[in-house]
């Protein structure tokens, strides 16, 4: 009795899982939510948009305009999704519009999205500190990267909810941003995300889906908490 009261008063006696997947589209809490779960776990953590912009980032510097028709830009995104290295998701301007725009554009090509797996399950196998687990945020994890995760998370939003998030984030880093233009941006790249043939972002079957249109970042963990632990 007396160690049940212990165990249920210690915060972070919930074991660890050993994968979460996290997928949704841009602005629905998915890369808080990732933040707040390996803080809370001791986990390590992958945005894997930022394997995509770093493509889209160097296909952009090597002056290859990056239209609707990839036949233009794949072989390039190709080679350079082979060649990746760590150091190319520390650069500046991988969190700008233009480089999510490139990013969703250059991930349309299956070459490319093959080239990126490979560094993504290494991570989940073998996190940076062996032994404490995972956590990878994207599109495609809990259907094509890790499908064997332990925990599935899909976060979600409405269009406007998020567009109304990035407006306000702009604008609190400063930039100069058009709420229409917002949206506009947002609509073109959920439509890339959601209707291409290779890993297109759908919720996984085996999924918790976490509708955040009214909760904030601390509500959203507390109900995933609640959902892991009762898994
Ligand atoms: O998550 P983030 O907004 O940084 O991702 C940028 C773009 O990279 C997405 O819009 C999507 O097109 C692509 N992406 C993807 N698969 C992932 C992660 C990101 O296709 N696992």
């Amino acid at each position: 009795m007396v160690l049940v009261v212990v165990l249920k008063k210690c915060d972070n006696f919930m074991m660890a899982p050993k994968i979460i997947a996290i997928d949704g589209p841009a602005a629905a809490g998915k890369g808080t939510l990732a933040k707040r779960l390996a803080e809370h776990f001791g986990m390590e953590l992958l945005d894997t948009g930022l394997l995509y912009r770093a493509v889209g980032r160097k296909v952009l510097d090597a002056f290859v305009e990056i239209g609707d028709d990839p036949k233009f830009f794949s072989v390039i995104a190709e080679k350079i999704a082979q060649n990746l290295i760590p150091a190319d998701l520390e650069v500046d301007g991988l969190r700008t519009d233009q480089a999510a725009q490139a990013a969703s554009k250059i991930s349309t090509v299956p070459e490319v999205r093959a080239a990126l797996l490979d560094f993504q399950r290494d991570f989940a196998m073998n996190p940076p500190n062996r032994g404490k687990g995972a956590i990878l945020d994207g599109r495609d994890i809990g259907t094509v990267v890790c499908p064997d995760a332990d925990i599935k998370l899909f976060i979600f939003a409405s269009t406007e909810v998020r567009a109304k998030r990035r407006y306000k984030e702009l604008q609190y880093r400063g930039v100069e941003a058009i709420y229409a233009r917002v949206l506009e941006d947002m609509e073109k790249r959920d439509a890339r995300d959601i209707e291409r043939d290779a890993s297109p972002l759908i919720p996984a079957k085996d999924s918790f889906q976490l509708d955040t249109n009214n909760l904030d970042a601390d509500r959203a963990l507390a109900v995933v908490l609640d959902y892991i632990q009762n898994k």
